[in-house]
């Protein structure tokens, strides 16, 4: 189905992944499924940088892998870039592979440490048919290196040759290889120093800038997504509890989830450190297999109500660009 072109570049509409979990002898058990990701919609607007953040299990990644058509998807559909993408088949998937790349999270595993840079980089090239000759690969791959701050000349050096923000650029050249529109980033900085992470996350901002990428940048907390994004979503248990524009989200957060991620992100100024109030998120993510009824927030929020455990709260619009699901704000 075509969709007029609109400002949007993605659109995720009750998008839903389950994971069927069987148990027993043999398996043949039927114990339920995990709901990994449950009914979350949202739309990712051209040019921007649309943080996702939560603690693990949270289905942040698993949102970024659907999208991207690498996980079976129970239900709701992906439109990028007006087309309905939910239920092409591999070959109808492959020139829309172009306009969809992503950036792993572990640079160290992501790329064979065996293979040369040339081959790495150059593979999404060889594989789209975008590179008719050996020299024009290689003049490209080094285009590419040179594009994330690193030599041309490096282009027959192997993986393992690089430092882990070293071999991070390459998987960034290689996501960029295909002159994608979209690049979902699945937490791209989490396993480098500190020191390292900024470098990173500049680098990115620079390459959108120049390229006129649109980034769903995937993280863990907060702090990450803070700089880069310019709307962020927070997710809990395979649901959105909160979006709105950055600013306004580390301002005016408005879900207590919000509340408590953004109290745990120390501050630079000793004075406003000594005044940070800690809202300590207590006990562990409840299994997704079985979720507390009502908000599945529930049983670790300071401010639960019996409405709470009877109800799921809905997503609804409590201010300009900003939508949170808590009875709090009913
Ligand atoms: Fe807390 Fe209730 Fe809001 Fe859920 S709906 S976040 S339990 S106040």
């Amino acid at each position: 189905m075509l969709i007029p072109r609109t400002e949007n570049l993605l659109e995720v509409r009750d998008l839903k992944v389950h994971f069927p979990v069987r148990g027993g002898i043999m398996g043949q058990r039927d114990l339920g499924s995990i709901k990994a990701v449950d009914s979350v919609s949202f739309t990712v607007r051209r040019g921007e940088t649309l943080g996702m953040v939560g603690e693990s299990g949270c289905g942040k990644s698993t949102t970024g892998l659907a999208i991207l058509r690498m996980v079976d998807i129970t239900g709701g559909s992906i439109i990028l870039d007006g087309q309905d993408i939910t239920n092409l088949s591999s070959a109808e998937l492959r020139p829309m592979r172009r306009q969809m790349q992503m950036v792993f999270q572990d640079p160290y595993g992501a790329l064979n440490p065996r293979l040369r840079v040339l081959d790495i980089v150059g593979e999404p090239l060889v594989a789209h048919g975008m590179a008719p000759s050996r020299p024009q690969l290689r003049l490209r791959v080094a285009e590419l290196l040179e594009l994330v701050g690193l030599a041309g000349n490096m282009i027959e050096r192997y993986a393992h040759e690089f430092s882990g923000g070293q071999r991070q650029r390459i998987g960034i050249a290689r996501a960029l290889a295909v002159n994608p529109n979209l690049v979902v980033c699945d937490e791209p900085v989490s396993a480098l120093d500190v020191s390292i992470q900024a470098q990173i996350i500049n680098l990115m901002e620079d390459l959108q800038k120049e390229l006129g990428l649109t980034y769903l940048f995937i993280a863990h907390d907060l702090a990450v997504v803070r700089h880069i994004s310019d709307r962020i979503i927070v997710m809990y248990l395979g649901k959105i509890v909160e979006i709105a524009s950055r600013d306004d989200l580390y301002s005016d957060p408005k879900h207590p989830y919000t509340q408590a991620l953004l109290s745990a992100i120390p501050v630079a100024s000793p004075d406003a450190e000594a005044e940070r109030q800690l809202n300590l998120l207590e006990g562990e993510v409840p299994s997704a297999l079985n979720p507390p009824s009502g908000c599945h927030f529930n049983p670790r929020c300071p401010m639960a109500h019996d409405d709470c455990t009877a109800r799921e709260p809905d997503l609804e619009q409590q201010g300009n660009d900003h939508f949170v699901a808590c009875h709090l704000h009913d």
